[in-house]
């Protein structure tokens, strides 16, 4: 079976300037892959290249069977496929929690109303979130708006789930909700490709880890390779962080 993910050799630049390096790195069906690594190591930039929220300038890139590389995939497709969450919550402030739910499956899925709130409602429920359904996001801690977004992303029904350092924004109690609504999502089986700082909740979920450096992938292995790193630099990476 072809990989979810699969980079090979992937080049991305701003300008003149190289962001990606070539980096090559594949994941599975079912897999979570963590990527870790200093801040400018180009984590978000490979994510957003995996949406096609950026063009790459070399190498191959599929993802869910659709080939990025190539000059016109069909993004529509793409989108249907992926959901991604970013460190900003994006919620609409003008809607509801049920509305910022309910508004792509009722455009972009064309789902009638009342199959639309049903769907809704079982993802809400999933992520802790129910009892807010008629609420607007500025009555949300940032922790509650996260799930939220989550859920949305879930909503799509999609095969595979990027998050951009979802939980970089709160602070430690809200942290934990958060976590623990994606620790689930990997229980169930979702596949799922997750920046994080979060080296604990690496170790625990991670079936894969990729630790970025300098725009290539420095080590890359088993959540084992964060308790054994084999390069000078994942054990340096690993000591600076705070939860460790
Ligand atoms: P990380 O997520 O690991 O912190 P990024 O992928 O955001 O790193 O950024 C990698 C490098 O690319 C950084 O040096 C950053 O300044 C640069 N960069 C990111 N986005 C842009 C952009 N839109 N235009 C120019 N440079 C960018
Ligand atoms: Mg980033």
């Amino acid at each position: 079976m072809s990989p979810i993910v699969d980079l090979i050799d992937v080049h991305k630049s701003y300008g003149m300037v190289e962001v990606l390096k070539g980096v090559t790195f594949s994941v599975n069906k079912g897999e979570v892959a963590a990527i870790i690594g200093q801040s400018g190591s180009g984590k978000s930039t490979a994510l957003r290249c995996m949406d096609r929220l950026e063009t790459i300038q070399g190498g191959t890139l599929e993802v869910c069977g659709h080939r990025l590389h190539t000059p016109n995939p069909d993004l529509k497709a793409l989108r249907r496929d992926v959901g991604i969450v970013f460190q900003s919550y994006n919620l609409y402030p003008h809607l509801t929690v049920e509305e910022n739910v309910t508004l792509a499956l009722r455009l972009v899925r064309r789902l009638g109303k009342a199959e639309a709130r049903e769907r809704a409602a079982d993802v809400l429920k999933k992520v802790g979130m129910l009892e807010k359904l008629t609420v607007y996001p500025e009555q949300l801690s940032g922790g509650q708006q996260q799930r939220v977004a989550i859920a949305r992303g879930l909503a799509m029904e999609p095969e595979l789930m990027l998050f951009d350092e979802v939980t970089s924004a709160l602070d430690p109690q809200l942290t934990g909700e958060v976590l623990r609504v994606m620790e689930q999502l990997a229980s169930e089986g979702m596949t799922m490709v997750l920046v994080t700082h979060e080296m604990s909740f690496a170790r625990k979920v991670a079936d894969k880890v990729i630790y970025m450096r300098n725009g290539r992938v420095h080590e890359m292995g088993t959540s084992e390779i964060l308790r054994s790193p084999e390069t000078k630099e994942l054990g340096e990476f690993i000591a600076e962080a705070t939860d460790a």
